[in-house]
């Protein structure tokens, strides 16, 4: 079975509203690095926590690897997903290799196993990504003491100790400079995983992602290659601007204006 991820006509809203997210239908094949685009409030993180097994559809179904992700348990479910969020702990008295550490929790017998004794094959999982986090020098720091890109790197490491195979990440490159954005960026595309990741910035998207998806009020606008996906007309609808759109260059360069 080639699709990991299969969401069909799946939607949301709260308690006593209209739904937010409309009849949403994909898949995802394993391996593709997919980039959500869209405005502010067009349902992104909805989108995500639908697949993170956070809520539940009120319609439509999704599904993991085959399986309905709500027949699923929480911790069967986090052995193949993994997320990283936007809100993060501040006021976490551990260090940063101990946050990574939380990662192992679903793979180890029993959810209360101590977070401090991680067995052999754990602490090399943990290294691996501490060090491909760039987070070596700061493993004994306290988390609260980090900036927030470094936070946003400790997140990103936590979720690859969990070895998930799908990533799921909301806006990750938010709090991180230029060079550690694209060093994610090309981090997150080497990992050989299926990663499905909100993203602001189009330039990103179009030069990393091997597909876009766009929303717009909660609907899908577009779904395809970067080239298509990400088109004048269709952002014109996402955004509410005008753009022109470079592809002279070997990524697309994009202008926006009122
Ligand atoms: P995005 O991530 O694309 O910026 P969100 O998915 O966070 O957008 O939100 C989409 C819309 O749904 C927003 O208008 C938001 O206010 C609304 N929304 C999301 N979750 C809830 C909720 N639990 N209750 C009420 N409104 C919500
Ligand atoms: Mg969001």
């Amino acid at each position: 079975m080639t699709e990991i991820l299969m969401l069909d006509r799946v939607s949301w809203g709260p308690p006593r509203h209209r739904d937010i997210l409309k009849d949403v239908s994909l898949s995802v094949p394993r391996g593709q690095v997919v980039a959500i685009c869209g405005a502010n409030g067009a349902g992104k993180s909805t989108l995500l926590r639908l697949i993170y097994r956070f809520q539940r559809p009120r319609s439509g179904s999704v599904m993991l690897e085959g399986k309905d992700i709500w027949e699923l348990s929480a911790r069967e479910t986090a052995r193949i997903v993994a997320a990283v969020l936007q809100e993060q702990p501040t006021d976490f008295a551990l260090s940063v290799r101990q946050i990574i550490a939380l990662g192992r929790l679903p793979h180890r017998r029993g959810w209360g196993a101590a977070v401090s004794s991680p067995g052999l094959a754990d602490a090399a999982i943990i290294d691996d990504a501490l060090a491909r986090m760039d987070l070596k020098a700061m493993s004994d720091r306290r988390f609260s003491t980090l900036s927030g890109g470094e936070r946003q790197r400790v997140m990103v490491a936590r979720a690859l100790a969990q070895e998930p195979r799908l990533l799921v990440l909301d806006e990750p490159t938010n709090h991180l400079d230029i060079r550690h954005q694209l060093e994610l960026m090309s981090l997150l595309r080497g990992l050989g995983l299926t990663v499905l990741t909100t993203l602001h910035d189009l330039s990103l998207a179009a030069e990393f992602a091997d597909r876009v998806i766009v929303l717009h009020q909660g609907r899908l606008l577009s779904d395809g290659p970067p080239d298509e996906a990400l088109s004048e007309a269709h952002l014109a609808t996402a955004f509410n601007v005008r753009s022109r759109i470079d592809r002279s260059g070997s990524h697309p360069r994009f202008f926006f204006h009122l």
